[in-house]
């Protein structure tokens, strides 16, 4: 084969564009990233050969790294896995990551990209922040073919043959920038090469030989003690396990002895990755059987809820040969997901008690996977819910249940709760506050989808000890007392028969969607406001399982009008008279609610032009 050129799939030229004009001040960390790289097709190589026997085991495993000041090159080779011609176009022309999209598009709106090349790890492609160009020379296991794969950065490479290689493996070798600024670090110099191996890689499994010695020390970082570890060891750690440029946020180090052995480093990331919410299968917990590497992701030892957390653990009392098939019937695995769930329980309860401002990002940042537990396990759903934070009507801070608890006024029967919606300021604006607001009860908004599952399932999930939640827009929730209740009722009944002629068309102009239209004394300054029946799904809940394509039959709802709202009295009186204008005057009322309630106008178009009359009504002679 002669030389064949290829273009970069878009969203990599697009990557790339933004790596060579990338500011970036940590240039050093592309050489963690070709070193990553490298140690990872060794882990490959290696667990390839266990599964195949025709397979040669790699005799004497390493990374090799070699550089020429005079030539200004630099290169990263190992004996791992290698990449055939197919693979180097669809791992190294395409980025198949999640998020990729997500990414690109965060990146347009900030000029600099580098708080996002943090969020993102770009992994290889981080070499031409340094290189403007990069030559890979790879060979498969199991083939005897080498290619060699050269590009500038600048939109396309190129694929070629290479002369064999003796081993399977691949060579990285960078043409490093002829740098004017004096200042630019030189990454073909000895020193500069040491120092980043020493910072960023010594703890890589595999030996890294430079100038003919092994300079890392390969320990297993999570089988050292504690006393000897700095935080920027762990934070390295960190970034290569996980391809993430930002440090992490805290870490958990389990230590555990007794029937099962097994010890463990978890890591809860500073953010949530861009495709966390999306993708459930991201992030993951790298399973080690005495210090060798078996595999990452190892989704049974971990709740999903907890998917967030990435780390390390590693057992001996596991069989090397061990599958992800059989991993979930395994006994061992089940003993460690438990231990290390009630270590990360713990630990997220010493975080809220001693540091509330990182307890903050944590929840910020993972708050909405974590409550998915509180369905997902029945068990902790206490643990977790004892850990969950909450926006408030009492503040603009968060709130856990017990300091909400602890300002419940006496004789309080529960807890008030308002859920809906994911804008925390339209939840602030609802109709439904208005009763429990003046008469000085604290509701706590939940603005997350799960939170409405939550409310609807806590009777069921709660321990009957905990105190109850309370769903404000429930039509048997309300802060009145029997007396007031009556007063309100006697009021509605005064006004029956006034009010009769207004229901009546209101229910003619939507009868699949009201159950009923009835007044209302409780809602301050708002004219209307939708409520769901008893045992009714809410709004939100029906718009979720239409949008997951599950059937709900159509819900029927009350519309609340405010008979103490002078829009309302008049309104009243009009259709008394059989006023023309009122059917149009209760549209724009029932799509004002479905507003407020977070949804959009029945029709929009109508809904427009039914504001456009009134304002020619109000403005214009
Ligand atoms: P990441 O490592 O985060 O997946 P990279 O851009 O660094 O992203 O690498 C993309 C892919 O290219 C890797 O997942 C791997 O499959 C392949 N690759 C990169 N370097 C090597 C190497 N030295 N040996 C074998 N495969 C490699």
């Amino acid at each position: 084969m002669s030389e064949e050129k290829f273009y970069f799939q878009s969203e990599a030229a697009e990557l790339l564009k933004m790596m060579i004009s990338s500011v970036y001040s940590n240039k050093d960390i592309f050489l963690r990233e070709l070193i990553s790289n490298a140690s990872d097709a060794l882990d490959k190589r290696r667990i390839e050969c266990l599964k195949d026997t025709e397979l040669a085991e790699n005799t004497d495993p390493k990374i090799i790294i070699t550089a020429d000041t005079d030539k200004k090159t630099l290169s990263v080779s190992d004996n791992g896995i290698g990449m055939n011609k197919d693979e180097l176009v669809k791992y190294l022309g395409t980025i198949a990551k999640s998020g990729t999209k997500e990414f690109l598009k965060a990146a347009k709106n900030d000029s600099t990209h580098n708080e996002l090349i943090g969020q993102f790890g770009v992994g290889f492609y981080s070499v031409f922040m340094v290189a403007d160009k990069v030559e890979v020379l790879s060979r498969r296991l199991g083939t005897a073919e080498t290619y060699r794969f050269t590009s500038d950065g600048e939109g396309s490479y190129t694929i070629a043959d290479a002369e064999q290689r003796d081993e399977c493996g691949t060579t990285v070798t960078l043409y490093l920038r002829q740098n004017d600024d004096s200042d630019a670090k030189n990454y073909s110099d000895e020193w500069t090469i040491r120092g980043i191996i020493e910072k960023y890689s010594d703890f890589i499994s595999w030996p890294i030989v430079f100038k003919d010695k092994t300079i890392n020390t390969q320990k297993a970082i999570w089988q050292r003690p504690d006393s000897e570890i700095t935080e920027d060891e762990y934070k390295e750690f960190y970034k290569h396990l996980t391809h993430d440029w930002k440090e992490p946020l805290m870490h958990i180090k389990i230590n555990a002895e007794g029937s099962t052995n097994f010890k463990g480093l978890l890591f809860i990331p500073s953010e949530a990755p861009f495709d966390l919410f999306m993708n459930p299968e991201s992030g993951g917990i790298s399973l080690y059987i005495n210090r060798v590497f078996i595999m990452n992701d190892c989704k049974d030892l971990i709740a999903q809820y907890m998917r967030f957390v990435r780390g390390v653990v590693d057992s001996e009392d596991l069989p090397l040969n061990i599958s992800r098939e059989i991993l979930q019937d395994e006994p061992i695995i089940r003993v460690i997901r438990r231990s290390t769930q009630r270590k990360i329980f713990a630990e997220l309860k010493k975080l809220l008690a001693d540091d509330r401002e990182k307890y903050i990002r944590f929840w910020t940042a993972f708050g909405r996977v974590f409550k998915e537990g509180i369905i997902q396990d029945r068990e902790h759903a206490k643990n977790i819910l004892e850990l969950a934070l909450f926006r408030t009507t009492a503040n603009d801070e968060w709130t856990t249940l017990a300091e909400y608890e602890s300002r419940m006024k006496p004789g309080q029967e529960g807890i008030y709760c308002l859920a809906g919606r994911d804008n925390l300021s339209a939840l602030k604006a609802s109709p439904k506050l208005e009763p429990f607001m003046s008469k000085g009860y604290e509701v706590l908004l939940m603005t997350d989808p799960v939170d409405e599952v939550i409310l609807a399932q806590a009777s069921f999930i709660l321990p009957a000890e905990a105190k109850k939640f309370l769903n404000v827009a429930s039509d048997d929730v309300t802060p009145y007392t029997d007396d007031e209740k009556k007063e309100n009722d006697e009021k509605a009944k005064a006004l029956e028969a006034d009010f009769e002629p207004l229901k009546k068309i209101a229910l003619e102009v939507f009868p699949e969607k009201l159950e009923t239209v009835r007044p209302s004394f409780t809602l301050g300054n708002s004219p209307a406001c939708l409520r769901d029946t008893l045992g009714g799904v809410s709004l939100q809940i029906e718009n979720m399982m239409r949008a997951a394509g599950q059937f709900v039959p159509e819900q029927k709802r009350i519309l609340e009008l405010n008979a103490e709202h002078p829009v309302i009295q008049k309104l009243i009186t009009m259709a008394k008279d059989n006023d023309g204008k009122v059917k149009d005057m209760v549209k724009v009322l029932y799509d004002q609610s479905l507003i407020l309630e977070g949804a959009s106008p029945e029709n929009p178009a109508e809904f427009v032009k039914l504001i456009d009359d009134l304002m020619t009504l109000a403005l214009v002679d």
